[in-house]
């Protein structure tokens, strides 16, 4: 048996700039590329219809047509990991297993249970960061302590940051090093348990223009002035390394933005209760919600009578996008003046979605719902109107996504905003007092 190592691709999918595949190639001969398709990951996403099931599905597709232009390919499973490396390592003689790093809880277990498995069969495992510029501990406080509050942690990564952190992993010149195979396992979508979404995929080729003029123009929902690159980003279908370079050279703005994606990796690394459904400050899970299900239902739907709130979620239900701003203007209406638990409309974001991360996710959630580090004061609730006439002033983006507004089609708002207002303010203070 010929002795191989293996690349595991998990959210980087990408055969050019790659720190793991780099090292394995560098390192070893014989590279074999596999994904796995996790049940446990999987099954956290309603059947049959998921957005991120469908890119990356269509993305490792992508991939091996790249390998086999490299007369390689890729060996993709549905398993649960441990089994399938159990299974390989009864197939192949392995000598090292590379991957990239990944912070989230249930990933560390996952990894660290795979390592010890390979341990017992002196197979080495080998994990290298590669989805942000600094992780772990790259970026702490002077006392050895995590940051929690976002300008002291970007001042910090800023003054951190060396050209070389933003180095690209050249693998193109090492791809004799990848194993020759022609692999046939490749399960279907609907051996998944999935459904096809026909869905376009936002490009990763962005202007210069969109970078310099981001600051300007970012706030408006209307307006195609954001990147669109979360999905890329979350999957390393677009190199981090790459964007920060032209982020330093174009727009300050824009590089605030990809560091809060750094800042909240690294929350999520260092304070894993939030991956167990806590608040990131625990004094806010005594807050008592409302959680009515048809009020619910109607802010899922884009039915609550707030335009810009049902503009917002509609464009998500659409298109698996939705802009920022609204993201902020929808959470905090369903936290605050619905009263419903943060943690529904985190779950309903996660599998609608395209660019779903947890870390941002539960960032963002807990930012609006204000148990979250650097949040917003409990006390501040967005006023949808006003939020409106600030940010879409001449109600294009509303008017683009709810065209019956203004006809006796649309429904009277859920709640008054004053009283809502007032509701949430107490609930929230009854609940912060609690001994
Ligand atoms: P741009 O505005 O072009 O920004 C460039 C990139 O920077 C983004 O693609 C993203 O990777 C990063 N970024 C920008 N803003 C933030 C931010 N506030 N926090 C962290 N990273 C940021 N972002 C996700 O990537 N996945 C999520 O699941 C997610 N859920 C969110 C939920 C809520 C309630 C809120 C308020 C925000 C959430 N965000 C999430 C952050 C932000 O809204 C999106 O990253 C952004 O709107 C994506 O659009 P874009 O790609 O055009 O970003």
């Amino acid at each position: 048996m010929k002795e191989i190592s293996i690349f595991w691709f998990r959210r980087d999918f990408s055969i050019d700039d790659n720190a793991g595949l780099f090292h394995a190639l560098k390192q070893t001969q014989n590279v074999m590329p596999i994904f796995i398709f996790d049940p446990n990951i999987l099954n956290m996403f309603e059947k049959p219809l998921n957005r991120q099931v469908q890119f990356i599905y269509d993305n490792i597709l992508r991939l091996n047509d790249e390998l086999q232009c490299h007369k390689s390919s890729i060996l993709v499973s549905y398993d649960q990991p441990l089994n399938f490396f159990q299974n390989l390592a009864s197939r192949y003689r392995i000598k090292a297993v590379y991957t990239n790093e990944d912070y989230e809880l249930a990933a560390i277990k996952r990894d660290q249970e795979v390592e010890e498995y390979l341990k017992t069969k002196s197979i080495l495992f080998y994990s290298f960061k590669n989805q942000v510029i600094f992780s772990k501990d790259d970026i702490l406080k002077s006392d050895g302590r995590p940051y929690t509050i976002f300008t002291p942690y970007s001042r910090k990564w800023k003054e951190t940051f060396k050209s070389e952190d933003s180095k690209m992993y050249d693998c193109k010149v090492l791809y004799n090093n990848l194993y020759r195979f022609e692999s046939n396992e490749m399960p279907t979508l609907d051996d998944l348990g999935f459904s096809c979404t026909k869905l376009e995929y936002p490009q990763i080729d962005i202007s210069d223009d969109l970078i310099r003029d981001y600051g300007k123009y970012r706030d408006f929902p209307a307006l195609e002035a954001t990147s669109h690159l979360g999905v890329h980003l979350r999957f390393g279908t677009c190199s981090i390394r790459k964007l920060v370079e032209r982020a330093k050279s174009l727009g300050e703005v824009f590089l605030n933005e990809l560091i809060w994606r750094e800042f909240y990796q690294s929350i999520t690394y260092h304070f894993p209760h939030i991956a167990k459904g806590l608040s990131f400050n625990k004094k806010y899970d005594n807050i008592i919600w409302r959680d009515n299900e048809d009020e619910f239902a109607a802010w899922c739907a884009g039915k609550t009578g707030y335009p810009i709130v049902d503009a917002g979620m509609r464009q998500l239900n659409a298109t698996g996008f939705m802009h920022n701003r609204t993201r902020m203007i929808t959470a905090s209406f369903l936290v605050k003046h619905l009263l419903i638990d943060w943690r529904w409309g985190e779950a309903y974001f996660a599998n609608k979605l395209l660019d779903f991360d947890f870390a941002s996710n539960n960032g963002g959630w807990q930012w609006c719902a204000g148990s979250g580090c650097d949040a917003s004061p409990y006390f501040r609730v967005f006023n949808p109107e006003l939020q409106t006439k600030k940010f879409d002033r001449n109600m294009e983006y509303v008017k683009r996504w709810v065209p019956e507004l203004g006809t006796n089609l649309y429904p009277k708002p859920l709640v008054d905003h004053d009283y809502a207002r007032k509701r949430a303010i107490e609930i929230y203070k009854n609940a912060l007092t609690v001994e």
